[in-house]
């Protein structure tokens, strides 16, 4: 065990951190710190199947739940293997086209980002710093989630609103969960045993924040978050896209304020704002089954843009080989793919019934119609060994 990647995804209020293998992938140890911030921090750690928790005693920050870190890293025999430690960064605005090892240049760059990403990128610095002061021996590496998709064409990312705020502020698509589509595409690459290189590909990332994302030969060419993940999908508790004009409407309303109104399209809008029931799709599969009128409607305004969604994203591929699920809902949610995929039949693909409800916790495969031309699959995502796998390449491999 000397190849050991430490992967750091670092909140607001939590850190996640796993250890695995930079050669095989292999994990080996998962710590969530959850609460920071508050006097009832706790850290839950899973190592071989067993499971521990620790309350903190004090108020804790990220510094504290990264000396926990170590310490937990220091009783399982890990420290002294880990070589290198990777941390995920949401936003690298146009500064960042891939992983990159961090300097002190890095730094400065992730933190001009903030504008971009006010939540994230300042909790992701907390984290790095933190991380530096514990592993100061270490290289450090960034994998952004904006990167891959730095490769999609200008009439993608721009706006349509005059071009000085682009050329003055940066304000254009950016699109997120990168490294998950960075991984899926591979992963669905290998799974019909072809070159990524020549598939066209629309992904779906549907978790509690939700996306999708047309890859055409191995690169992002249309992807549906924007400046920021608002845009696109709908999501556990984000309208995704709606009228711009509705911030006057409510403010000549409702006299609600933009900060009113922007909280209220990220955190009470989407599944939850629609079912006034619950963000959560499984809760609401299950409420949609017993006749609970707003989990009907959640769910089926979900499939219906997540299709329209779909379909628009084989304009930028030109061609569909493949189509693919991952994330929470993508990988479990075979009633959420049918709903979506009944959709679809204008671009030829069909699911089996039987497949589509075998693929299920954490199974991969394809769910199509044997007939099919494209292949739908479902692809578990693995963000954190795509974070291990860069990490390595940058500092370890040969
Ligand atoms: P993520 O953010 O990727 O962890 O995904 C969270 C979403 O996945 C939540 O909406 C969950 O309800 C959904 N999810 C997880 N398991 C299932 C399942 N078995 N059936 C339906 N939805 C699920």
């Amino acid at each position: 065990m000397h190849n050991l990647i430490l992967v750091l995804n670092c909140g607001s209020s939590s850190m996640k951190a796993a250890v695995l293998d930079g050669t095989t992938g292999d994990s080996h140890l998962n710590v969530l710190a959850e609460k920071l911030g508050s006097a009832d921090a706790l850290i839950t750690t899973k190592h071989q199947g067993e499971k521990d928790v620790f309350y903190f005693k004090e108020h804790t920050t990220h510094d504290h739940a990264v000396r926990k870190l170590l310490q937990i890293l220091q009783q399982h025999g890990l420290s002294e293997d880990i070589i290198a430690v990777g941390h995920r960064v949401v936003h690298g605005g146009e500064k960042f086209h891939a992983s990159t090892l961090i300097t002190r240049e890095v730094l400065e760059d992730i933190e001009h980002c903030i504008p971009l990403a006010p939540l994230h990128n300042p909790a992701h610095l907390l984290g790095i710093h933190a991380a530096q002061d514990a592993f100061p021996n270490l290289p450090h590496v960034a994998v952004f989630d904006t990167s891959f998709h730095q490769t999609m064409p200008e009439h993608a990312y721009m706006y349509a609103i005059p071009r000085k705020y682009y050329r003055q502020n940066a304000v254009r698509r950016y699109g997120f969960h990168g490294t998950s589509y960075r991984y899926v595409s591979q992963a669905a690459a290998d799974m019909l045993g072809r070159n990524l290189d020549e598939l066209c590909m629309v992904i779906a990332h549907l978790g509690n924040g939700a996306s999708v994302t047309a890859v055409k030969n191995g690169l992002s060419v249309d992807t549906s978050m924007g400046l920021t993940p608002l845009e696109g999908l709908i999501m556990g508790t984000r309208s995704g896209d709606i009228d711009p004009s509705i911030f006057e409407f409510l403010f000549d309303n409702k006299h609600m304020s933009i900060r009113q109104i922007n909280s209220m399209l990220n955190k009470d809008s989407g599944l939850l704002g629609i079912s006034e029931l619950s963000n959560d799709c499984r809760t609401l599969e299950e409420h949609a089954a017993l006749g609970h009128d707003g989990a009907i409607l959640a769910l089926n305004m979900f499939a219906y843009r997540l299709a329209k969604y779909i379909a628009s994203m084989t304009v930028a591929t030109g061609r569909l080989d493949a189509l693919v699920f991952t994330g929470g809902i993508g990988e479990n949610s075979a009633s959420m793919r049918q709903r979506v995929i009944q959709h679809l039949g204008v671009l030829g693909v069909h699911v089996d019934a039987e497949l589509n409800a075998a693929m299920v916790g954490g199974q991969a495969g394809a769910i199509n119609v044997a007939t099919d031309v494209v292949h739908t699959l479902v692809i578990p995502t693995n963000e954190e060994l795509m974070i291990a796998k860069d990490t390595y390449a940058l500092t370890c491999a040969e």
